[in-house]
């Protein structure tokens, strides 16, 4: 494409991003092609002439949308949220159109000047101590592609710092601490780095948080048996149920083992520190105590478009010791100087997007006031669905809701003998219940007007509802009430034949 042609696709690009957007509620949420579908639609080799570009075009909207999951869509209520916004998305383009790794402030210095501030902005929206701002030239925050990446940068730093204080310690012999509930990017980590893992039970009394006694006696167990524990993974908002992690019982045990580094997972739920309502429950005051380093998403419930995983570590040092490497060619008067921040020495990649264009271009169209509204607009949702969900005694809450997510199954008083009774019959085992929820979710995943996903925990088959999708409104919220309550209906008649 010339400028011109590309002016003329782009405008036609933009018409059928917005003919998505207008038709996205009608359309269904999951495709419903066969594994493989693509392949008979797309030749083996690339074309070995040129093709028309609007050709190009109508085969995006011809063959890839009905392949899409339409995670945008407003009756999209699984996994977490990948939230996305119009500014972010122009931002992309903007990105893409000047096309820059930007590894190194002089290989483009706009790039690394607007994460430092970026970096500091998002830090102050959640409220991070000023150790954590990248204008306290101690500690600082980065942006990296997601939370499984974030985690590893920080194991490597956590690895790195524990091999230089502990020099005759063989690597064998390090322990990374987890809990059951810990987002797999833990073992991730190890399985990368060879590292010995000990994920901690959780219990479902404790809401499947990490408490103290269990964090001390794994501690002391493992460093009875000559192992040496060098980090802990916490959770704020685990994956599964929304669970957070007890940090004012880990604080006291931390400093009884000051060399154990802290990463505090809060992909999903981190964003709602912006809040100030919310901080005592997402433990605010103890995260700013104890994490050597935090994570959390604005790619899930922050409304910036993927990828965009926000790490902030106390001290900078800890990431540059165990990441600076530097070659002749990449050598710069600037970065020798000290004066700025060489991103490169801060993630595991050289070349790095330019994602705080987006960072910046949502925060300033939605402020601060904005950004919370709509954090607050999702959790009001979510307890609208938990009142209903508790009015139609056919659905129950498993664990208590966390933010905007539920974990519910079907309920034992649905199967009580009369609709009025509150009385449960014998067979309300948990046998009994997974199956039938098994069967509800079946149902739902049979369904291609809503996405809700599954999970299980301690044994207990558990379907999750996460609202999170910028599109969403209250009426999408009932309505995903009335397919519930439809289908446990019928699993309930079913269940009585
Ligand atoms: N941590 C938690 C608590 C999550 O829920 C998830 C994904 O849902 C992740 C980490 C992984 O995120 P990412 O895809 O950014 O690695």
């Amino acid at each position: 494409l010339d400028i011109e042609e590309f002016r003329k696709a782009g405008y036609a690009a933009i018409d059928r991003i917005c003919d998505y957007y207008y038709s996205l509620s009608s359309l269904p949420v999951k495709p419903s092609v066969s594994p493989g579908y693509l392949s008979h639609h797309i030749p083996k080799t690339l074309p070995e002439s040129s093709e028309p570009f609007n050709h190009i075009l109508d085969d995006y909207t011809k063959l890839i949308l009905p392949g899409l999951t339409h995670w945008q869509h407003p009756s999209f209520f699984g996994f977490y949220p990948t939230a996305c916004t119009f500014e972010g998305m122009i931002a992309d383009l903007l990105v893409s159109s000047a096309c820059n790794p930007g590894f190194n402030w002089a290989s483009s210095p706009a790039c690394t000047e607007l994460e430092v501030l970026m970096m500091d902005w998002a830090a102050k929206l959640l409220g991070l101590h000023s150790d954590f701002h990248n204008s306290s030239s101690k500690g600082g925050g980065a942006i990296q592609t997601t939370a499984s990446d974030s985690a590893l940068t920080a194991v490597v730093a956590a690895r790195s710092l524990y091999a230089r204080t502990h020099p005759t310690v063989p690597h064998e012999s390090l322990v990374l601490y987890t809990t059951t509930q810990t987002h797999s990017l833990g073992l991730k980590a190890a399985k990368i780095l060879g590292l010995n893992v000990r994920a901690i039970e959780v219990k479902a009394e404790d809401g499947y948080s990490l408490r103290g006694e269990a964090l001390r006696a794994a501690l002391d167990e493992d460093l009875k048996n000559g192992k040496h524990p060098f980090m802990l993974i916490a959770t704020v908002g685990t994956t599964s149920s929304g669970a957070i992690d007890n940090l004012p019982e880990i604080k006291q045990v931390a400093k009884d083992h000051p060399s154990l580094w802290i990463h505090i997972d809060a992909a999903w739920a981190g964003v709602a520190l912006s809040c100030p309502e919310y901080r005592d429950q997402l433990y605010h005051a103890e995260i700013n105590e104890i994490a050597t380093s935090f994570c959390t998403n604005f790619h899930k419930w922050g409304l910036v478009n993927f990828d965009c995983s926000t790490l902030w570590v106390r001290d900078r040092t800890l990431l540059t010791e165990a990441l600076d490497i530097t070659p002749p060619f990449l050598r710069t008067k600037e970065g020798d100087s000290g004066l700025v921040i060489d991103y490169r020495n801060w993630h595991l990649a050289l070349g790095r997007r330019f994602r705080s264009l987006k960072l910046w271009f949502v925060f300033r169209s939605y402020g601060a006031e904005g950004f919370r509204a709509y954090i607050k607009r999702c959790i009001a949702m979510n307890d609208s669905f938990i009142t209903e969900l508790k009015q139609t005694k056919l659905l129950e809450l498993v664990t208590a809701p966390s933010l905007a997510l539920s974990v519910f199954r079907i309920s034992p008083s649905a199967l009580a003998s009369s609709p009025s009774s509150t009385s449960t019959e014998p067979t309300a085992t948990l046998e009994t219940l997974n199956t039938l929820t098994k069967s509800l979710y079946s149902r739902l995943t049979s369904r291609n007007d809503i996405l809700l996903t599954q999970t299980v925990l301690n044994g207990v088959f558990c379907i999750r509802f996460v609202v999170g999708s910028e599109r969403t409104v209250l009426e999408d919220v009932r309505k995903a009430v009335g397919v519930l309550v439809e289908e446990a209906e019928g699993v309930v008649a079913e269940w009585r034949k």
